[in-house]
């Protein structure tokens, strides 16, 4: 049996106590939310923390609602809540495509939305559909907050910008006229981590797509982004010369590396087609809801 090594517990009930609780434990100490990435690296003791801060007890990070024109999501939301939101459904369907693929329902019923982007694994399917949808990240810290789009928020596998003692408090989605968006992954069985997975988000005008978001998860795209795909569709009709030409850009935007999912050649055509199949779907979706 793997036992985590031996570490305070403390539980904060606000986001300033759980501000001050990191600030006086320092570098050692780690908030845990749902505890289903945390936990597992504690017993390998991959992670071993001195102090645990317990943020399951703040209800105001458990939210999803609209706000300035975004949708609104607080860090602490379960995976199954934005799953089940009739709200996420109408306004962003790649969440759902997404979140229908993580996993199982005890992961999702207790694992979380900002856990999940801190986590920062490079399997992240939340992060690939955050950056398509041009999201950003609150961050809270002593020093006060700041706003980071999600698109630069992870910095490399497993680590993010977020500093010791911040934490994220919420994911914005911008809400746009004229938008679409859909994931598509491949995973070895179901509940599985990606082989390699796609989002997109298109917004349209008259069929062109006037702006276009594209994340790719566990293909080693730098930031979760296929930054020069998302620029060749950008301005252009959404018909499927421009898709198969940003499709084509996306697996080259890839850097998979050969491990026990498959090789690295297998996984970059992977990327080409999902990023193929999820633009087709994003423009779909948002031509209906022009109609
Ligand atoms: C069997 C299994 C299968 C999975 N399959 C998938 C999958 O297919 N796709 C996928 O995307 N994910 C998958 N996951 C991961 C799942 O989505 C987890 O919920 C997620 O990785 C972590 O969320 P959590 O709330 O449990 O975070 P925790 O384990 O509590 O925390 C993870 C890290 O984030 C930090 N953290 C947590 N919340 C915050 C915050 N608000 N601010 C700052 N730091 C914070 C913690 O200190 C820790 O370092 C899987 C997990 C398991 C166990």
């Amino acid at each position: 049996m793997q036992v985590p090594a031996s570490f305070e517990y403390e539980r904060a009930h606000s986001v300033a106590e759980t501000i001050s609780l990191l600030a006086r434990h320092g570098p050692e100490a780690r908030v845990v939310a749902g505890g289903h990435s945390l936990l597992p690296m504690m017993k390998l003791r991959l992670a071993q923390p001195e102090v645990l801060i317990d943020i399951n007890g703040i209800a105001e990070l458990a939210y999803l609602r609209v706000e300035a024109g975004e949708l609104r999501i607080g860090a602490m939301t379960r995976h199954a809540d934005l799953l089940g939101s009739d709200l996420v459904a109408r306004n962003f369907p790649i969440l759902i495509d997404a979140e229908r693929v993580i996993a199982d329902p005890i992961v999702r019923n207790r694992g979380t939305v900002g856990g999940s982007l801190c986590q920062a694994d490079p399997s992240e399917d939340l992060a690939a559909a955050f950056v398509a949808t041009q999201a950003t990240v609150v961050l809270v810290g002593a020093e006060g907050t700041r706003v980071v789009p999600v698109s630069e928020f992870h910095t490399g596998p497993y680590e993010t910008v977020a500093g010791p003692a911040e934490i994220l408090t919420e994911v914005r989605l911008p809400i746009r006229a004229g938008a679409g968006s859909a994931y598509e992954k491949v995973e070895r069985r179901a509940g599985d981590w990606a082989v390699a997975a796609a989002g997109a988000a298109v917004w349209l005008q008259d069929g062109v797509a006037t702006d276009v978001g594209i994340g790719l998860a566990a293909v080693g795209a730098e930031h979760f982004r296929a930054t020069e795909a998302e620029t060749a569709l950008r301005g252009r009709p959404l018909d499927e010369a421009a898709i198969d030409e940003a499709a084509a850009i996306a697996g080259r935007n890839a850097h998979p590396s050969t491990d026990q999912r498959g090789p690295a050649e297998y996984k970059r055509h992977l990327v080409t087609e999902l990023t193929a199949r999820a633009l087709r779907r994003a423009g779909a979706r948002a031509r209906a809801q022009e109609a």
